[in-house]
């Protein structure tokens, strides 16, 4: 049991890699809180893996965030997964949906760190560890993709948080890390490419931007996840890792 004895909190629990990411910390051994603003999705997750706590949580709402990490216990490990893709090129972005992204993509890890980072901190001056992770992406400031540039601004701002927190906590023996993956079958995948005007297509071509000729799946994922928020990483701080099938080789 790679998380024995730790209570890991996981974003974007309801579907995709934070879906598939709870699972695996659950089967590891972990305490696994799952938070997503989508209770209908996460409702089904205790039955699926027995053990897992849910509750609804907006991570765009400080007061939410607050209230909650008012109710927990104190973490060893966070997982902030919730993201949203934008598509267009630069010229295609209104300053709303410039700042909606910022808000969903980095601004809510920011928050979340802030309320439940407290508490790490105390439970690591017993413990000796503690694990923050970040969803970023290949898509950041390691590679630029068509008509994802507010998507990869974003993403590389993860990154830059990511440093940030891990430079300021290192000598507590809080880690902060960065996953970086490919392109991932999730039902949001799923969603971008049914609303292309050629889905066909639009999934060949996501396929063809992996060299291995296929998809990621959740599971290619959920073993850095693991790592990461395992002390098997213990050595491992402000990195961003990719997982991405080779595209970046
Ligand atoms: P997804 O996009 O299918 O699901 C996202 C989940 O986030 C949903 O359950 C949704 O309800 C939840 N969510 C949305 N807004 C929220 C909010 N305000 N508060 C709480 N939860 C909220 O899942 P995915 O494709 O696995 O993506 C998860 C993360 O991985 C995102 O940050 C995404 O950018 C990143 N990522 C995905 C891919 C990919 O190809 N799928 C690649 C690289 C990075």
């Amino acid at each position: 049991m790679r998380l024995k004895d730790k209570t890991i909190l996981v974003s974007a629990a309801g579907q995709g890699i934070g879906r598939a990411s709870a699972i695996a910390c659950a089967k590891e051994g972990a305490k696994v809180i799952a938070v997503d603003i989508n209770e209908a999705t996460l409702a089904s997750l205790p039955q699926e893996c027995p053990g897992i706590e849910i509750h609804k949580l907006d991570v765009r709402d400080r007061g939410q965030i607050i209230a909650l990490a008012d109710q927990l216990p104190q973490l060893d490990g966070l997982f902030n997964c919730a993201g949203f893709v934008h598509h267009g090129t630069v010229l295609d972005i209104p300053e709303d949906d410039w700042a909606f992204s910022f808000d969903l993509n980095v601004t809510s890890m920011y928050r979340m760190i802030q309320a439940f980072l407290p508490g790490m901190r105390e439970r690591a001056k017993t413990t000796g560890t503690a694990s923050i992770l970040n969803m970023s992406s290949m898509a950041s400031s390691i590679k630029g993709f068509p008509v994802r540039t507010l998507y990869g601004t974003t993403k590389a701002a993860v990154i830059g948080l990511t440093k940030g927190v891990a430079a300021d906590f290192v000598q507590e023996c809080i880690r902060c890390n960065a996953l970086c993956p490919g392109t991932v079958d999730t039902p949001s995948l799923r969603g971008r490419i049914a609303s292309a005007p050629d889905p066909v297509e639009a999934e060949k071509n996501f396929i063809a931007r992996q060299p291995m000729g296929r998809l990621a799946t959740v599971d290619d994922m959920t073993p850095m996840v693991v790592y990461l928020l395992s002390d098997e990483s213990r050595f491992v701080s402000g990195q961003a890792l990719l997982v991405d099938g080779g595209v970046t080789i």
